[in-house]
């Protein structure tokens, strides 16, 4: 008999979790202004809002952390890190940051003036932040693919180069950079092919341009280029990765997500002078040169972290457990963003709750059911998160309504994984009779999807 897949770590550490009841779900939701976001998390018994910062650290980095060197200047702990980035990316110099949106800001202050246009595949809500509040523009060109949820192709995240070369055509004197997310969060943590990337790279040459990756999920993503790609079957996690970056010029990184640590980011380039450039705004925003606004011990957790994840069993045994409970959906039916990517499940919640009308936000009320059911937070990606057109003040209707499930690295077991699909299935067995869904009581202007009160229809 065939031996079973497990996971690549036994557990040293627990803590304890509480189911609570039907009852105090209900009361709790509602005190909480049917806003996910605004329950405590011991309200809370499975926990998919974010896979960032939320993974569970292996003995060898809590040993680490025991050895951080928290000098001011000239930290043991920073040498360690770099040498682990080097080693990784092929990068010589490391700038490191308290987290990913800090690597974008240092970076993009030195990159990124008014007028600027910022192509690449779709730009993570912060980034896009980063560039839009520069007055600047983020071109988003990713491949037609990525908006249907059902389309099975293997890198759905890829930059359709037809649109890449367009931009660049008749831009490029306003192009400072390329940006390449891996994997593409915003299409459903779809990864990118090593064969794009290299196609990113030509058009870039041949406008002289240079490449960033944003890099949040590049473990994640070279694991989708082995079990994907032709001739990557053979290579190791570490020699992927290694690929990978030899395309790209620089680098920006949120650690806590691959990176398998609760807080940290950095930026990592072969370029000098975008290191000079950058050094001039990491002093006064993060902190000087050798911590960049991170402990001393949390670079070295980091850097063990970095070795750890690159390391085919430890990604392998992450991307198995999201298709796990994929496997699930697809057993009930339940439709979500297909294939499904490296951290996250994204259940089409239109398609579920098709008799709540859009103004009712189908994919809100899924969330509030689902926790309801059995204590489990997911997070809207819809359109609450969508906020209002800034001219005529409407909702926005026009993108995907989601529901996303996010997993979080080295947390739960797989009896978990059946408990949030068996309460997915309950409230899918019931879809016909939920017909009525949230209407907004209070919203900001911005980003209204953190405090935003609802009442229930
Ligand atoms: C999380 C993330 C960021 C921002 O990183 P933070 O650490 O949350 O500041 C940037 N890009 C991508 C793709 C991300 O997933």
């Amino acid at each position: 008999m065939k031996l079973p897949f497990a996971e690549s770590w036994k557990i040293k550490m627990v803590e304890p979790l509480r189911m609570s009841t039907r009852e105090e779900r209900e009361q709790w939701i509602k005190e909480a202004d049917y806003n996910l976001f605004q329950l405590k998390s011991d309200q809370v018994y499975i926990d998919c809002l974010t896979d960032s910062g939320t993974g569970a650290m292996s003995d060898r980095q809590w040993a680490a952390m025991m050895m951080g060197d928290e000098s001011y200047a000239g930290s043991a702990s920073f040498f360690q890190l770099k040498d682990t980035i080097t080693k990784i990316t092929g990068f010589e110099y490391v700038i490191p940051t308290h987290q990913g949106r800090a690597a974008e800001n240092v970076l993009f202050s030195h990159l990124v003036t008014a007028g600027a246009i910022v192509p690449g595949n779709s730009h993570f809500d912060t980034t896009k932040g980063h560039i839009e509040s520069r007055k600047a523009f983020a071109v988003d060109c990713t491949v037609d693919e990525a908006k249907d949820t059902q389309l099975e192709v293997p890198f759905k995240g890829n930059v359709d180069p037809k649109k890449l070369e367009k931009v660049l055509a008749e831009n490029a004197d306003k192009v400072p950079f390329i940006i390449v997310t891996i994997t593409n969060n915003t299409a459903g943590g779809q990864p990118v092919s090593m064969q794009n990337l290299r196609e990113v790279r030509a058009i870039a040459d041949k406008y002289g341009k240079r490449v960033i990756f944003d890099s949040a999920r590049f473990v994640e993503n070279s694991y989708f280029i082995r079990t994907r790609e032709e001739g990557y079957a053979d290579k190791s996690i570490k020699e992927i990765c290694k690929e990978m970056f030899s395309y790209a010029d620089g680098m920006t990184m949120s650690s806590k997500k691959d990176g398998l640590v609760n807080m940290g980011g950095f930026i990592a380039t072969r370029h000098e002078d975008w290191y000079e450039g950058a050094k001039k705004f990491c002093i006064p925003f993060e902190g000087f040169l050798t911590y960049g606004g991170m402990n001393g011990r949390d670079m070295a957790a980091l850097a063990v972290g970095l070795d750890e994840n690159t390391e085919l069993e430890t990604i392998e045994t992450r991307i198995r457990q999201v298709q796990y409970l994929a496997a699930k959906l697809d057993e009930y039916g339940i439709p979500y963003q297909r294939p499904v990517g490296g951290h996250a499940i994204f259940v089409d919640a239109d398609r579920v709750l098709d008799q709540v009308p859009k103004e009712e936000f189908p994919a809100q009320t899924l969330a509030i059911e689902l926790y309801i059911e059995a204590g489990v937070r997911g997070c809207e990606i819809g359109y609450i998160l969508a906020d209002r057109d800034p001219v005529t003040r409407e909702n926005r209707f026009g993108g995907l309504d989601l529901l996303r499930l996010c997993i979080a690295r080295r947390v739960y077991t797989n009896n978990h994984m059946d408990v949030i699909a068996a309460a997915l299935k309950n409230v899918y067995d019931r879809r016909h009779e939920i017909t009525r869904g949230v209407k907004i009581v209070w919203e900001t202007e911005l980003m209204r999807h953190f405090t935003v009160k609802l009442e229930r229809l």
